[in-house]
């Protein structure tokens, strides 16, 4: 994941663990030229996978976008390139959505729900509204053809309101939705007030579950229920929250420091700069080893025991509270166990090759 904009960004989410951090400078030319080769080099296979996060990343301009396309033809030798673009939507004009559209790439969007919901959280710097702009986003992506998917924070504010946050989302004109629970964790490992409960994220599951179960399978896709089918047919769980090793996904900042993982920015995790060491020597060193097996290494005693731990894998290990299990362990029971029958019923309807969305007839 690389951040070429580091911290930088022009809104002020309430819940954005960003906002204090130091501001840098954005990538320089030498800096993505050095990142776009190793990176690659660094990939044994075909497929070669680029995503930009921020910060915000449209902060860096289109140019510097349009830079990185050309660098990535230039080094690409053969292989075939695809890039993910997460964005706040706000700065997206067509000259942006344009270049989306005619270069393939792939653009995440960040909302989190219907106006009043968004807008309790996700403020301009300025503490102004944001949600009409995300809306202008979305339509002129949609206008230009770009492929997205929408990246919704759930808090405690908006976790509260699972049945419409759903039908809303899945109005906008995407298949894809990504829900991710807002958790930060204080000096004593309690969630902060923001951060959505154990109970309410796994209320928020089930009740999102129960309207796509009976009626959107195969139309609408959600990441954590595609990963909790994958895992019941026999696949690893698709989001590294819920994999058994953390897996190398490092972040890159504007300056070519390259961290663990964009939860782990912080001195001690800083693995080394790619104008010192390359992404392949880094990735392959003592260091990003151990911190992926972390994950599995440091589990509690109950998560080893815990009977849904394939589908969960102790959660990631930035959620860990003072008892050393997640702090949203029990909403991740909670739906892990209400979702199992059904879940079960779409794994034998796949291994009879039907369609798992005959399910919706039978629940009818
Ligand atoms: S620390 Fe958390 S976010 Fe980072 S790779 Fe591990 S599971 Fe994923
Ligand atoms: S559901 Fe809870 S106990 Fe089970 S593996 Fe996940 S965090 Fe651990």
């Amino acid at each position: 994941m690389a951040k070429p904009a580091s911290s930088r960004c022009n809104l002020s989410c309430r819940y954005c663990f960003y906002l204090e951090k130091q501001r840098q400078p954005v990538m320089d030319d030498a800096t993505l030229e050095q990142f776009i080769r190793q990176h690659i080099e660094a990939q044994p296979g075909e497929e070669v996978q680029f995503a930009w996060q921020g910060g915000e990343p449209t902060l860096c301009g289109l140019d510097f976008f349009r830079r990185a396309a050309a660098l990535q033809r230039r080094y690409a030798d053969g292989k075939r390139i695809h890039n993910a673009f997460q964005t706040n939507g706000v700065l997206l004009n067509e000259a942006w959505c344009q270049f989306f559209h005619d270069n393939g790439w792939l653009v995440g969007i960040s909302l989190d729900g219907p106006a009043d919901l968004h807008d309790a959280c996700r403020v301009s710097r300025s503490g102004n509204a944001t949600h009409h702009k995300v809306l202008r986003a979305i339509g002129m992506l949609r206008a230009c053809r770009v492929e997205f998917n929408l990246l919704v924070v759930v808090n405690s504010h908006n976790g509260e309101s699972p049945r419409r946050m759903y039908r809303y989302l899945r109005e906008l004109g995407t298949a894809h939705i990504q829900f991710i629970p807002l958790m930060e964790l204080d000096d004593q490992r309690r969630p902060d007030d923001l951060s959505v409960s154990a109970a309410t994220w796994g209320r928020f599951l089930r009740e999102v579950f129960d309207l796509w179960v009976r009626e959107d399978i195969g139309r609408i896709f959600i990441q954590l229920f595609d990963s909790t089918l994958g895992v019941w047919s026999g696949y690893a769980p698709q989001m590294c929250s819920l994999s058994k090793t953390c897996g190398h996904a490092f972040a890159l900042e504007a300056n070519g420091d390259l961290y663990q993982c964009d939860h782990y920015v912080y001195p001690q995790h800083l693995l080394g700069n790619i104008h010192c060491e390359t992404l392949g020597e880094m990735n392959l060193s003592a260091r990003a080893v151990t911190f992926g097996e972390y994950k599995s290494t440091s589990l509690a005693p109950a998560c080893r025991r815990c009977e849904m731990l394939r589908l969960c894998h102790g959660d990631c290990p930035k959620h860990r509270d003072e008892s050393g299990k997640s702090a949203l362990c029990a909403g991740y029971l909670d739906f892990f166990t209400h979702s199992a029958p059904y879940m079960k019923a779409m794994r034998d309807l796949i291994r009879l090759r039907r369609s798992p969305a005959e399910l919706m007839a039978m629940l009818r």
